[in-house]
């Protein structure tokens, strides 16, 4: 009873700085640049221990097959007022995550027989806030309460209807119903249009100037254009100092998963990938997987295969939201294995 649920790919660095560039408390948030041909923006914050964490988040409803989101976080670091806190420092740590950026129109039924739906799993991310754990630490604690109820009443495994009643008058969904269109906006009309009206449907909003319509969401999958739609894109190869390549990367996410366990990347049709996907698409896995999982070998000799690096994925689920047929399906991998962030 929802509108699909659409995400943005995050990915986020730790790093040590020289301590002379340390400002504790400085928050820097960034929109558009360097991306030309999808939404997203940075942050760079100044915290404890003299680190800084720094990342990048490209919604996923990108056209443009030849993106590459990785390379565009790579570039974004770049910037004069973001590579100036970088010089001099050591990068220690790697991972990536799909972020929910439905909003409000995307939550969908949040209690069954014996659970609930709760923080993130559910998507109460403010996105044009950047910020959810209050908004997770709410709903949270609301299935607490009812949980508490029903346990009290002596009910066990039925549905937690209150939760759901109590979330959705709580401000929890006043403050998400405020912000329910900016997502579509910059999603249909890209960063500099989308931003101005989406900053126009907020305030007349919070102006409680009615504006009786919710916009729809079409699942990131479907809006990718045909590679001959569009341009390709030149990314400056790394340089080793500021920007590095995604097996490094990937390196520092501590990303562990036994040699031998069962593929916990799944296509439903082995074909598709070279059949469908290299034609039409280029195939992008190679390009939105941030840990440089999917690749295509072997073109040279005309026949190019599809290959799966499973032990490196970071588990941040692009592939199962990105892939234009829906042919890779994540699955919880044997054992316990993937990534391990420290701090992160
Ligand atoms: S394989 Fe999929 S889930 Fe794993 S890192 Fe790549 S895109 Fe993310």
């Amino acid at each position: 009873d929802s509108e699909p649920q659409v995400y943005g790919l995050g990915m986020k660095e730790l790093w040590d700085i020289d301590p002379a560039l340390h400002q504790p408390g400085l928050v820097i948030h960034s929109q558009g640049w360097p991306l030309t041909d999808a939404y997203g923006g940075g942050f760079l914050y100044h915290q404890a221990n003299g680190q800084v964490a720094l990342g990048f988040v490209v919604g996923l409803g990108y056209r443009n097959p030849h993106l590459y989101p990785f390379e565009e976080f790579q570039r974004w670091k770049q910037h004069p007022e973001i590579r100036k806190f970088l010089e001099g420092g050591r990068r220690v740590s790697y991972g990536a995550r799909a972020i929910n950026e439905g909003g409000w129109q995307s939550i969908p039924t949040l209690a069954f027989p014996g659970g609930a739906l709760i923080g993130c799993s559910a998507g109460f991310v403010n996105v044009p806030r950047i910020k959810g754990t209050h908004t997770a630490m709410k709903s949270g604690m609301l299935a607490a309460e009812a949980a508490f109820a029903a346990v009290q009443a002596d009910r066990s495994g039925d549905v937690l209807g209150d939760y759901e009643a109590n979330l959705r008058s709580s401000w929890i969904a006043s403050e998400l119903q405020l912000v329910k269109n900016a997502e579509p906006l910059l999603s249909k009309f890209g960063n500099t249009l989308g931003t101005l009206l989406a900053g126009i449907d907020m305030w007349m909003r919070t102006l409680k100037i009615g504006l009786p319509f919710t916009m729809k969401h079409k699942p990131d999958n479907e809006k990718i254009w045909p590679k001959e739609a569009c341009a390709k894109i030149a990314y400056p190869k790394p340089d080793g100092v500021i920007s590095f390549d995604r097996l490094s990367s990937v390196f520092l996410s501590n990303t562990n998963h036994e040699e031998d366990q069962p593929v916990h990347l799944q296509l439903k049709d082995p074909a598709v990938p070279i059949a469908y996907n290299l034609p039409l698409y280029d195939e992008p896995a190679q390009r939105y997987c941030p840990a440089g999982v999917y690749e295509v070998v072997g073109q040279e000799e005309g026949l190019p295969k599809f290959q799966i690096n499973a032990q490196n994925c970071v588990h941040c689920k692009t592939c199962d939201i990105k892939d234009p047929t829906q042919n890779i399906n994540w699955v919880v991998p044997e054992g316990g294995g993937g990534p391990n962030y420290p701090n992160m």
